[in-house]
């Protein structure tokens, strides 16, 4: 489930959100009536009222049904007013952690009226179940800017680890990160080969490998595949490619007798947009 949440920096009774999350790993958060089906492992974006009045933050909860005595201290003086701010001893919170923050205007509130995903302001709570447009068009948003985040924590581990472990490092982290999430989303969770439609053997590859690609192409959806475990092997080894139109082309080192194990022919073709060519033309040149 997905949800949207409000905070307020201004004002007696606002909260310092934006820093919170900036100092803290993760911020217990005061469960409201409208929010007690909030859940571990829930998405939770984060409304952020004036003077920004856009949708900033997109956190995960990593805990729920946390008793007072268990909630964080630090946090509290982000509160404007510590003072007037008084938790009752039944209180129930639970805990974020931020996944990713964004200052967009595609995400203010003029713009959300505008779209009419929203009507007036966002208060309270809301949930994906009963808003799914708004959602996905947040995730949309959101998706840049978590893949380009990835792409960073990537390149610094790879300064880290050294050139020569580069594939490794990216196969393992595009393997489960955000831009493997918007390619199968974008391909419809299957193999664009042979349609296999089974998560856990799905890869999202690079057509031009990471090693040689601008940041921009490396975070470029376009610049990807979502093939099964053998059919991206194919693809990795070159010993398969498509030509502009989606068809497939086979290397002379796989045999005729081979295809049919293999799941391919010469028919095979994959469903691709003309965005992707740039990239299946370089990959295209190095076919064994
Ligand atoms: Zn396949």
């Amino acid at each position: 489930m997905e949800w949207i949440i409000t905070a307020n920096p201004s004002g007696k009774h606002g909260y310092k959100v934006l820093e919170a999350f900036e100092d803290l790993q993760y911020v217990d958060w005061h469960m409201s009536r409208p929010q007690k089906n909030i859940r571990e492992g829930d998405i939770v974006y984060i409304y952020v009222g004036k003077p920004y009045s856009k949708i900033m933050l997109m956190t995960k909860c990593v805990k729920d049904n946390i008793s007072k005595s268990e909630e964080s201290l630090d946090e509290l003086k982000y509160y404007n007013d510590f003072n007037s701010f008084e938790h009752k001893d039944g209180s129930i919170f639970f805990r974020l952690k931020e996944l990713a923050r964004m200052d967009d205007e595609r995400l203010n509130i003029a713009t959300l009226n505008k779209k009419e995903y929203v009507k007036g302001n966002i208060q309270g709570s809301f949930k994906s179940d009963n808003n799914t447009e708004l959602f996905k068009y947040i995730e949309q948003c959101f998706s840049v800017e978590t893949i380009e985040k990835e792409y960073e924590d990537l390149t610094n581990e790879i300064s880290d680890a050294g050139k020569k472990y580069t594939d490794v490092i990216v196969k393992a982290r595009i393997g489960q990160g955000a831009y493997r999430d918007a390619l199968i989303e974008k391909y419809d969770c299957k193999c664009m080969l042979c349609g296999i439609k089974m998560k856990s053997v799905l890869m999202a590859s690079h057509i031009k490998e990471f090693a040689v690609s601008t940041k921009a192409e490396s975070t470029d959806v376009n610049n990807g595949l979502v093939l099964c475990a053998n059919h991206d092997k194919l693809f990795d080894q070159h010993l398969i490619s498509f030509d502009s139109s989606g068809d497939i082309i086979i290397s002379s080192q796989i045999t005729d007798e081979q295809y049919d194990d293999l799941g391919i022919s010469e028919l095979s073709h994959i469903e691709v947009d003309a965005a992707v060519e740039p990239y299946m033309r370089y990959h295209r040149k190095q076919l064994k």
